[in-house]
């Protein structure tokens, strides 16, 4: 695929671009392919084919509409060896979990075709009929992260489409390529200029958020752009939906069987190299299984296969680009300058390629850089609590409030305990499951909004409610 030379998809047509910059392996450091580099004209005719396209697509009758996302899913499927490889080298992550990613986009484009647009009717008296029904917003622009870049577009693309949008889709700056082949392979699917996908070097978001012939931004990324993306849409009042950073808390209680849970706490935070925003990134363990469990965690965390995300065994890949590969060592030499005690990893690694070796800290304090903050890298602070009040207080004590875990044999306390933590996404036993038919969003400065379920396809409508006086029948 590296020969291949990737077009943007406007109006259903191959745009090659009069720019182009340069896309890395992470796993090596090397540029190996070049991506087209969106120029403001050629935005302006992406947003120009959303618009143009808007009409028949909202006059489309759901059915079709419906069948069109599911042929969208046939296609991901059917190309799944070359989409997965291509997004391994491109992204990093190992390729069963590109599988994931491109899989679980098309599962959750075929899910979204599910979902139905409500009317409601709010009253049918002898006076007056009134409904409230639900269309499209009109043309979105679908901003989406380097973490998951497929299912992460997926997530708004099948709502998006089901409720009769149109879309200008950039995937991020590091990971165009799977996207902009995707956009390559759904030519002549969907009607011309329905989805359109551009990529760009980092000029781009921000002329895309501030768009005037954008209606809505569907943006994922990190609190920081968010609050950007907001100051950009609230020029014309654009609809804006943020799914945005997180700092995750595990609590696990002193009732689990330690040596069932270590492994399934492990991945719940270095799965993509903690490169999740739903990853657990602060890890509060009751004093009595404290030490077990830090000694289980460290175990297996010694088992396990870091390496180029191409080769065969490898679990986790390397971290996906420079920048974020620079702050996460930064937070690493954070903990090194405070002295806090390192049980495993810490050391750079002098391989070529963004890798970062598993590291886990041994409880530092809760004001430590690497509690406070979002690491989205292989690094995790192991933290020790006495005491159930005293840990949902540190829970919550976060900007953050994007999904949380509670480990424990006792179901019903556990319940009761994520009654009481700020988060938009509770687990109980389990981490970073998510369904096409469960809304998911962010509490505090995680979000606004939520994708999945209902209530994430009403994020892309605009209600319209109608009364109607009926005559007098007398
Ligand atoms: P980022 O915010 O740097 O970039 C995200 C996207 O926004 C990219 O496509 C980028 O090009 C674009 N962008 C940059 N500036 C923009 C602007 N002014 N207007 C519009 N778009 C702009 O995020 P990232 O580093 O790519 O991703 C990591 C972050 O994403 C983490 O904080 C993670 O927690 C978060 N995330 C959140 C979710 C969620 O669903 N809540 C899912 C995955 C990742």
């Amino acid at each position: 695929m590296t020969e291949h030379s990737f077009t943007m998809t406007i109006n259903g047509q191959a745009v090659a671009g009069s720019e182009t910059f340069g896309v890395e392996n992470p796993a090596t450091g090397t540029v190996f392919a070049q991506a087209p580099d969106c120029t403001k004209d050629e935005l302006d005719s992406a947003v120009a084919a959303a618009r143009a396209a808007l009409p028949a697509w909202k006059a489309t009758p759901i059915e079709k509409r419906r069948e069109l996302l599911n042929a969208m899913a046939g296609i991901l499927m059917q190309n799944l060896p070359e989409l997965s490889r291509l997004l391994t080298r491109e992204q990093g992550k190992p390729h069963s979990d590109a599988e994931g990613d491109v899989g679980g986009g098309a599962f959750w484009l075929m899910e979204s075709s599910r979902h139905d647009i409500p009317v409601h009717v709010s009253e049918d008296s002898s006076e007056r009929h009134a409904i409230t029904r639900y269309g499209p917003i009109g043309v979105v622009a679908a901003i989406v992260p380097w973490n998951f870049p497929i299912i992460l577009a997926a997530f708004k693309l099948g709502p998006a489409l089901l409720a009769g949008n149109t879309i200008v889709l950039k995937p991020a700056p590091t990971t165009p390529l799977t996207t902009l082949r995707i956009g390559e392979l759904l030519r002549g699917v969907l009607p011309d200029g329905v989805l359109n996908v551009i990529s760009g070097s980092d000029r781009l978001g921000p002329w895309l958020s501030a768009h005037e012939g954008v209606d809505k931004v569907s943006f994922t990324g990190s609190t920081q752009t968010g609050r950007k993306v907001m100051e950009n849409a609230a020029h014309s009042l654009k609809r804006v939906t943020l799914e945005l950073g997180g700092n995750d808390p595990a609590i696990v209680m002193p009732d689990v069987d330690v040596k069932k849970v270590a492994e399934d706490l492990f991945w719940a935070a270095f799965r993509n190299a903690g490169q999740i925003c739903i990853a657990t990134k602060r890890m509060y363990i009751h004093k009595d299984v404290y030490e077990p469990l830090k000694a289980a965690i460290v175990e297996y965390a010694g088992t396990v296969k870091i390496g180029d995300g191409a080769e065969q065994g490898t679990q986790i890949g390397p971290i996906q680009n420079s920048a974020q590969y620079r702050r996460v060592l930064e937070l690493i030499q954070d903990a090194r300058d405070n002295g806090y005690k390192f049980l495993i990893g810490g050391e750079p690694s002098d391989q070529p390629g963004y890798f970062v070796p598993i590291t886990i800290l041994d409880n530092p304090p809760e004001s430590a850089r690497i509690v406070q903050e979002e690491q989205f890298g292989p690094v995790l602070p192991l933290l020790r609590f006495d005491d159930l009040e005293e840990v949902i207080g540190r829970a919550n004590d976060s900007e953050y409030g994007l999904g949380a875990s509670i480990w424990s044999s006792d179901i019903d306390r556990a319940q009761e305990i994520a009654t009481r933590l700020q988060a938009g996404t509770v687990w109980i036993n389990e981490s970073q499951h998510l369904s096409p038919h469960a809304a998911f969003g962010g509490f505090k400065q995680s979000g606004i909004g939520v994708e999945g379920g209902p209530d994430g396809v009403l994020e892309f409508c605009q209600a319209q409610t109608v009364f109607t006086r009926k005559p007098a029948t007398v």
